[in-house]
């Protein structure tokens, strides 16, 4: 059976999901149902929709709950309302601030240190934080299917130099529990001289 925790707040639904899959599946992913929520008034849309298209807006009410509303300041608001000012372009910005797009060998792998690498075991968050600098991770083209995920396990096979592997994303822990399990069994079972470490975490 669902259990529901109480939140409270004017802005928040009065309960709320205790699942975590469930609130992610129920966030806010649109500009007008955040402002209005919010009691935001109308001069921040067009910044909003404009920030939205570039990268999705994501807010569970859990975190929504944390906002004050009508207060534009808010730094837990700043951290998830786009602004129009993400659509100007800047000398020295880049869209690839860590330069991963030449160090992705296979789906869902990238390598670019020695003796170890990154998986993107999932490319969800509990929200959308507005400075992510993998907001442009081309993530579609990178959550690969366990039948994909083979492409880079051989990687893995065939360079027994690596012996670091660093789950992320996104957020590795919005992975199923079955899925992190699958993973780090299809690591295990690489022979490498050293073993494997493994490492949880969040891209910064
Ligand atoms: S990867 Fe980190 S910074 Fe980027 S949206 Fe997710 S939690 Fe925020």
């Amino acid at each position: 059976m669902q259990e529901n925790i109480i939140i409270t707040g004017k802005h928040v639904s009065a309960q709320v999901p205790t699942s975590w899959q469930q609130q992610l599946s129920q966030a806010i992913r649109d500009p007008v149902t955040l402002c209005k929520r919010l009691g935001l008034s109308s001069q921040w849309l067009p910044g909003a929709h404009a920030g939205h298209r570039l990268f999705d807006i994501c807010v569970p009410d859990a975190y929504l709950a944390r906002i004050v509303p009508n207060d534009p300041q808010d730094p837990l608001l700043l951290q998830v309302l786009p602004t129009g000012d993400e659509t100007q372009t800047s000398p020295g910005y880049v869209t690839d601030p860590l330069e991963e797009a030449d160090h992705r060998p296979a789906k869902g792998l990238i390598h670019k240190y020695a003796n170890r690498v990154l998986l993107i075991a999932s490319p969800a968050c509990a929200i959308n934080c507005r400075y992510c600098f993998r907001r442009h991770f081309p993530y579609s083209d990178n959550s690969p299917s366990r039948s994909q995920w083979q492409e880079a396990l051989d990687y893995l096979r065939n360079d027994t130099t690596i012996h670091e592997a660093i789950l992320s994303g996104g957020d590795p822990l919005a992975a199923s529990d079955r899925q992190l399990a699958w993973l780090v069994d299809q690591l295990e079972s690489i022979p490498t001289s050293n073993g494997y470490a493994f490492i949880l975490a969040y891209p910064w």
